[in-house]
């Protein structure tokens, strides 16, 4: 039975309620006056519930889809303003025992070489990573007690904070490992890192077992229970997910709102972040074997829906994404994107290397560097934002959500964003890119919007020509 409450997976995602939610949607697709009365809601930017979320997805009214568009470009606009936090994938090690029918790095995959990086190796990435002018990154390790135990994730995630290369450091380091005890999830903390991501893949139970068909992943409730782990190890950012494609779209929408209101509801903190995949291309892995993949149009719905859903959650896309789904997805609610990305063990040294392809997870579509993706978007209207202050300054779980629900983050934020850039145009951007990023940094500088904050961001702005780094409120 239904609990949001509950620590059980299959209570907090029970399976009849997401089939009878689909279904009073599908109901509810050209009912009016109750559509309305959901856009009005999300407008007082409190968040929906799964049931209202699901109407708004099915809904076929055009005009009414439009207001739906509209509100999630003005809350997006509200919460995030024209910031866009930028990081990039790490992968340590290909190594896995799991049998993920999508993933190219499942056990019974023998085409591909496996490869884990050792501390040097992971120095010398790190170095690339930084001389591209990241920040932040997101650690991905295939699960294999033998090859990548936690010590091996724990001593990678010291070697990548120590390393200061030239004006680079990488000062937050999220984690994208397999589903783990309450005491792993505690060194994690430890250790320092930002958000713990896992991706569900898919909600449903029957089909998660007929994807996952061997390997401790194949526990269902094992896996959906993770983070619940991580919050009662003393992680509160958690970062959640779908693999849209590999069910029904509508099923897994619901689970991922779901999902999120039972974190809040049950560990007083909803996600971090929502990231959105979309099965795409990988060796051995062909989209024309998932009937369920997801078209333009309806990513896109999802995306605006999610953002007048959970408004203060982030959103994520990665660079499985081409450059025009990205560009409309950053307008209806995306607030981070992965740029410069190789998803491929040692790919940042590696570069273009057949090796390095040949080990990579999936096919990224958006190819361009990290400083193309920075002026591309600074062209088009955004700032490019590598803060990553909030975890360094203890605004985690719920003291950063009351920020961000009284609107005062706008004031870390905008001039940490400003600030971020600067670094990055002074020390790593191209001519062009600097041109453009300056003029960008003078035109937003107003939008800080306490006077005190902005006098202080504008000296900081000068201390960064000058030479010093590393500022943050
Ligand atoms: Fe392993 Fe993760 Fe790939 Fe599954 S998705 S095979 S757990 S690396
Ligand atoms: Fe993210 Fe906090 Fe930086 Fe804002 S101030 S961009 S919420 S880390």
């Amino acid at each position: 039975m239904y609990n949001v409450k509950s620590h059980k997976a299959e209570e907090f995602i029970d399976h009849e309620e997401i089939v009878a939610t689909m279904q009073w949607a599908a109901e509810n697709r050209n009912n009016r006056p109750l559509i309305e009365s959901i856009i009005e809601k999300a407008t007082e930017c409190r968040g929906l519930s799964h049931r209202e979320a699901a109407v708004l997805l099915e809904c076929e009214e055009e005009d009414l889809n439009e207001r739906i568009y509209t509100l999630a470009k003005e809350i997006k606009q509200r919460f995030y303003g024209n910031r866009i936090v930028m990081f990039a994938p790490l992968y340590l090690s290909n190594y896995c025992v799991n049998s993920c029918t999508y993933c190219p790095y499942h056990i019974a995959n023998k085409t591909i070489p496996r490869r884990k990086l050792t501390q040097q190796e992971i120095e010398a990435e790190v170095v690339a990573l930084q001389d591209m002018g990241h920040k932040r990154l997101a650690l991905e390790a295939g699960e294999d007690p033998l090859h990548n135990p936690i010590e091996y994730i724990l001593e990678s995630i010291q070697t990548i904070y120590s390393i200061r290369h030239r004006n680079g450091a990488i000062r937050r380091v999220n984690v994208n490992i397999a589903a783990t005890t309450v005491e792993n999830y505690r060194k994690l903390k430890d250790a320092g890192i930002g958000t713990y991501i896992l991706f569900q893949e898919t909600y449903n139970k029957a089909r998660y077992e007929t994807l996952h068909p061997r390997g401790p992943k194949s526990n269902y409730a094992w896996h959906t229970e993770a983070m619940d782990r991580a919050m009662e190890g003393g992680i509160d950012d958690v970062g959640i997910g779908v693999l849209f494609g590999l069910e029904g779209y509508r099923y897994d929408f619901v689970g991922l709102v779901m999902h999120a209101e039972h974190l809040e509801a049950a560990c007083g903190v909803g996600p971090h972040t929502i990231s959105v995949p979309r099965i795409c291309p990988a060796d051995g892995v062909d989209v024309g074997d998932y009937k369920d993949a997801v078209p333009d149009e309806v990513f896109h719905k999802i995306v605006a829906v999610l953002r007048v859903t959970v408004p203060y959650t982030g959103m994520i896309i990665s660079t499985r994404e081409n450059v025009a789904s990205r560009a409309k997805a950053l307008e209806l609610g995306v607030s981070q994107i992965s740029g410069g990305s190789s998803t491929g063990v040692g790919g940042y040294v590696d570069g273009q290397r057949e090796e390095a392809h040949s080990t990579a997870q999936f096919d990224v579509s958006d190819t361009r560097t990290l400083d193309e993706i920075v002026r591309w978007l600074l062209e088009g209207g955004y700032v490019p934002s590598f803060c990553t202050a909030c975890y360094r300054e203890g605004r985690t779980g719920d003291r950063f959500m009351t920020l961000v629900k009284n609107g005062q983050i706008a004031n870390c934020c905008q001039p940490n964003a400003l600030m971020t850039l600067k670094e990055y145009l002074v020390d790593y951007a191209s001519p062009e890119t600097l041109r453009v990023g300056l003029r960008v940094i003078a035109d937003e500088l107003d939008r800080v919007p306490h006077p005190n904050v902005r006098r202080i961001a504008e000296e900081n702005l000068v201390k960064i020509e000058q030479g010093e780094r590393d500022f943050r409120f």
